[in-house]
């Protein structure tokens, strides 16, 4: 017995699941839309908790005991509501705007900004008035035209991995492929990309994934799709025909980060298949923080291994005073033009779009 129960494989580790929050919160508003009723009849079908709110700002009676426990319970809190802001943010390097499909996300990546940016609302918010937001982007592409104008859809959100619940990334995708000037671009930690597969993109949407070294993504990225599940879903993306990008960030000085970032490259090298290559971006972003970043992170994760000693840290002056901390120059430089060489030496096609 004890034989059959050695030379039995080892189970194989279950796939990352879609998010399933255990709270839903709809704007009164939000039920005259028909993305808010598919959702609000989603949201019944899985048996969920559901509640009216009268403002998807004003969240004020999340359960929990502690503070802790207060945010652990809003990262699996929904709230459907109607986007009021149509002011698009600017989001540079990567693209002109940002586009306000969701704001929040289910990841609990110690590192995340969204941390500091959404403050005491930690919750998940998707918006159902799609059409007042697609109409604003159309208004700023017609401003630019006939430049292009990139929207970037991540900014505030993982939007892949709330695509089963709200469907609006394949209707932003699906509006920018329609346009002559306007492109998009989003990144994701997340594999489930079925939805997108067959979405109408006309090759005007980058879709990109965030990779890291491996110490990174065990240490620092709980609640989001395992290396190898991302990398298979890249594979399906650019089988779609989508321009295919990688993210490394962030990038994280540690004990043998040259050993992580080569095994990096050398795996997404192994996994790609050839078509994925053919248009491929890579962007880099350093690992930085705030003060105010980092007193967060102490008490939401307690634990964590994140290196943030501002001693060993070079000060950035920001917009408005707020600065944050780099590493180094000497560190940044050894970090940028190592896995530059790396990125080069197995896809020497790509385009390097900015290392930050
Ligand atoms: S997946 Fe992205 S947006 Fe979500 S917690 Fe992680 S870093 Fe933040």
């Amino acid at each position: 017995m004890a034989i059959d129960l050695l030379s039995r494989p080892a189970a194989p580790a279950p796939n990352t699941a879609v998010f399933m929050p255990e709270l839903v919160y709809f704007e009164p508003d939000a039920l005259l839309y028909p993305k808010g009723e598919q959702i609000l009849a989603w949201a019944k079908k899985q048996g969920l908790d559901i509640h009216m709110t009268t403002s998807h700002n004003q969240i004020r009676d999340l359960p929990g005991e502690s503070e802790l426990e207060k945010y652990r319970i809003a990262k699996r809190t929904l709230v459907v509501g109607i986007r009021k802001t149509l002011k698009f943010e600017t989001s540079k390097p990567s693209a002109e705007y940002a586009i306000p499909i969701a704001t929040g996300c289910m990841g609990h990546c110690h590192y995340c900004y969204l941390q500091t940016t959404m403050g005491a609302k930690p919750y998940i918010r998707v918006y159902v008035n799609m059409n007042d937001i697609l109409h604003a982007a159309q208004g700023y592409i017609d401003e630019r035209a006939p430049e292009i104008t990139r929207f970037e859809a991540a900014c505030t959100s993982d939007p892949v991995g709330l695509e089963h619940i709200s469907g609006s990334l394949k209707q932003v995708i699906e509006f920018m492929g329609q346009q002559e000037y306007g492109r998009l671009r989003f990144v994701t930690k997340y594999h489930h990309v079925e939805p997108l597969l067959d979405a109408k993109h006309n090759k005007r949407t980058r879709f990109r994934f965030s990779v890291n070294a491996d110490y990174v993504i065990r240490n620092f990225e709980p609640g989001t799709s395992k290396f190898h599940e991302r990398i298979e879903a890249a594979g399906k993306v650019a089988k779609a025909g989508y321009p295919l990008g990688f993210i490394i960030a962030p990038i994280i000085w540690h004990e043998g980060w040259e050993d992580g970032y080569a095994a990096l490259m050398e795996k997404l090298y192994q996994a790609l298949p050839p078509e994925a290559t053919e248009d491929l971006t890579f962007e880099m972003i350093q690992h930085r923080f705030t003060k105010t970043a980092k007193n967060i992170i102490a008490q939401r994760y307690p634990k964590t291994k994140l290196e943030m000693d501002e001693e060993k840290r070079k000060y950035k002056w920001g917009k408005y005073g707020r600065g944050k901390y780099v590493y180094p120059d000497e560190q940044a430089t050894a970090l940028r033009e190592f896995i530059t060489e790396r990125i080069f030496d197995k896809f020497p096609q790509a385009k390097i779009e900015y290392f930050t």
